[in-house]
């Protein structure tokens, strides 16, 4: 029987740096072992935690139930040819680790997605992306273990129902299956793109104009440490809310009052604009309340200064979702996973 801890604290497995104690915890690196603690959540019938990196995860309270920590390791090469490879990679593998070894080899396709923190297994739950890039592009299917039908499934990148930081896993399928593998297609040849401005801009600087895999993947490194805070030195778990897609009518009507938005179009009737630039337009940006706080560098990320709870983090971000309804009749949601609502 894999050991089971009572009354766990979870600060250093919360990238918000939260001190939410857990009743149960346990860490699996197996099949076999995942099994044995689900059996343990059945038999008492507790709620079950999936954690991989926590970086995308606020626990507004503590949690009553089990939480199952996903170290499934391992990667094996399924296929490969001259062009490309073919990779199953253990869900718990950390994924900028796996990114940094596939552009030391060579593989690309990835590279976009450096410096992401947190596991392999939770890349899909949100279909993660940056610089143009999301895991839907290279992703082939994965392995995932019904909690309810006690069998492993394979899912294809069809049945994943990928979208903008989103998949079946996030929907429907949230908290029923666990994912114990990701198999991804990576080229031996690719096609890197750096269109992203501030990518190009990083390069120019550096004077590279063709750069190789690894130049895109440093770059990328380097961008976003000089942008985002590092979950090491101040709590935080990214980007907090979706970027919000709207009408082209409200975008026309909100460009007329605001001629500096900027918005992505991604059909003939919706268009993207960025959550950033309206919380910054609100005036949050780098506001405080107690210990929780809005960065200073970057509106979309909500910080831990040292010893706010989640209730506080939350409270802020309602707040903040409230006065941007109220500013540009805009609803922003919450890209985090949120736990411990009242249901
Ligand atoms: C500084 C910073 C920068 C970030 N930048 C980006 C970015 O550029 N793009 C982006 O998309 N995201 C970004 N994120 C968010 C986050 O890194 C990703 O969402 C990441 O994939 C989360 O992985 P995790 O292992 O930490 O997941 P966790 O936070 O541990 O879990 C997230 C959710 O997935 C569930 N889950 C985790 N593993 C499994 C599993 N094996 N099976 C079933 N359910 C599971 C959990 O229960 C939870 O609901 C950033 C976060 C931080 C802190």
């Amino acid at each position: 029987m894999t050991s089971i801890q009572e009354n766990f604290d979870l600060s250093n497995y919360n990238t918000m740096g939260l001190k939410a104690l857990a009743h149960f915890f346990v860490e699996i690196h197996s099949l076999s072992e995942l099994k044995e603690a689900l059996e343990f959540s059945d038999e008492r019938s507790l709620e079950t935690l999936i954690l991989g990196g926590g970086s995308n995860i606020l626990f507004v309270k503590d949690f009553k139930g089990l939480v199952i920590l996903n170290r499934i390791k391992g990667i094996q090469t399924v296929s490969e040819d001259e062009d490309q490879i073919t990779l199953k990679i253990g869900a718990g593998e950390n994924w900028h680790q796996l990114v940094r070894d596939c552009v030391a080899k060579g593989y690309g396709g990835i590279e976009n997605l450096s410096l992401i923190p947190g596991t392999v297994g939770a890349a899909p739950i949100q279909n993660i992306g940056a610089y143009g890039v999301e895991l839907v592009d290279v992703f082939v299917s994965l392995e995932a273990y019904d909690i309810e039908q006690k069998e492993l499934k394979i899912f294809t990148k069809e049945e994943s129902a990928f979208g903008y930081r989103d998949s079946i896993f996030k929907k429907e399928l949230k908290g029923k299956v666990v994912i114990t593998s990701v198999t991804l297609r990576l080229s031996k040849n690719p096609e890197l793109n750096f269109s992203y401005s501030s990518l190009k801009e990083r390069l120019d600087e550096k004077g590279i104009q063709n750069p190789a895999l690894n130049d895109v993947s440093e770059a990328v490194i380097e961008v976003r440490q000089s942008k985002l805070p590092d979950p090491d030195k101040i709590g935080n778990t990214g980007s907090f809310f979706k970027n919000p897609v709207i009408s082209v009518y409200q975008f026309d009507e909100l460009k007329s009052a605001y001629s500096e938005l900027t918005g992505y179009p991604i059909s003939e009737r919706q268009v993207k604009v960025p959550a950033g630039w309206l919380i910054e337009q609100a005036g949050w940006k780098g506001k405080r309340k107690g210990d929780a706080g809005v960065h200073s560098k970057q509106a979309l990320v909500l910080v831990n200064h040292g010893s706010a709870t989640g209730e506080e983090i939350w409270k802020l971000a309602n707040e903040i979702i409230e006065s941007i309804h109220q500013k540009f009749d805009i609803r922003l949601i919450p890209e985090v996973n949120i736990l411990g609502l009242a249901h």
